[in-house]
């Protein structure tokens, strides 16, 4: 159809990890609400030694926690330690504020290959209380071509436990040698990020670390693949807010995150606390900010 966009991502440093990050990437800011993808290995981890990202804030968005392969320990400030493996879903809910880490689980050892997205929360909702829910099981559908298990929203009949304010979707899709026509929803704007394997989308070619982006208005995509290969699918209505995002925090203003930077650095009641051995990690100073002059020590 001529209206695919592959773009390039750009590597960034999560923890102990390399990681992919393919959004918000120019020009594609938001796919739907969800405004930013990590792609994550795979790598090695140990049993002590994980992603190891420690405590850190959050504002105004859902974290979605997706593993193709491995195994990760979620800790937040609600008081959540929950493992998460192939196949399952943790989704953090930070609203007003929220702390987590991203762990070693203390037993496995192996490959660690996954994905964490967020979802921007609308404005009615995005200063609520914070939330986490773990999903043990998703809904699978075997189309044949593809074996698509739903994230978030609703595909071919089958529905997310997961749940989010606005209307999106995100599925993870193994695609078998062939091609796979997966039906769209055209209220809705989507992207394909090639999670393994060179794909197809309709006939432009996409590989790891790129993002490929489908305008709203479209009844299906095609994904071709030589090897079997695994996509994410994202989409959903065009976000109608402009966002402002800044480090952990998605805001609508810089005096905004001016104040969610200050509660982190001066430990306020916003952002609770979690029990970790892994260091607190310190927001770098937003650029924006005049630059704090301490008294002098004989003062
Ligand atoms: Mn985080």
């Amino acid at each position: 159809m001529g209206d695919v966009q592959v773009l390039d991502g750009r590597e960034a440093q999560v923890g102990k990890f390399t990681v992919r990050r393919v959004l918000p990437t120019r020009p594609l800011r938001t796919v739907g609400a969800w405004c930013f993808a990590d792609h994550m290995g795979p790598a090695e981890v140990t049993a002590t030694s994980g992603l190891d990202v420690g405590p850190h804030p959050h504002t105004g968005l859902q974290t979605v926690t997706w593993l193709m392969s491995g195994e990760a320990l979620h800790k937040d400030s609600l008081g959540s330690e929950q493992l998460i493996r192939p196949g399952q879903l943790n989704l953090m809910t930070a609203g007003h504020g929220v702390v987590h880490s991203e762990e070693a689980t203390g037993s496995y050892a192996g490959t660690l290959h996954g994905v964490q997205l967020w979802v921007a929360q609308p404005d009615d909702v995005r200063d609520g209380a914070p939330d986490f829910a773990h999903h043990a099981s998703l809904p699978v559908v075997d189309t044949g071509a593809a074996l698509a298990t739903i994230l978030a929203g609703t595909f071919l009949g089958e529905t997310s436990p997961a749940r989010f304010v606005t209307d999106l979707v995100g599925l993870d899709i193994v695609v078998r040698t062939g091609r796979a026509t997966l039906p769209l929803r055209p209220d809705f704007e989507h992207a394909v990020v090639a999670l393994e394997g060179e794909v197809l989308v309709d006939d432009v070619v996409a590989r790891p670390g790129q993002i490929a982006s489908l305008p709203p208005g479209r009844d299906h995509v095609v994904v071709g693949a030589l090897e079997t290969s695994r996509v994410l699918l994202l989409g959903g209505v065009p976000f109608p807010e402009p966002l402002f995002m800044w480090w952990n925090f998605v805001a609508r203003s810089a005096e905004e995150v001016s104040r969610f930077y200050a509660d982190w650095r001066d430990h306020g009641e916003r952002f609770g606390e979690v029990r970790s051995s892994l260091g607190r990690i310190p927001s770098p100073v937003p650029p924006w900010e005049p630059v704090r002059v301490r008294p002098h020590p004989n003062l």
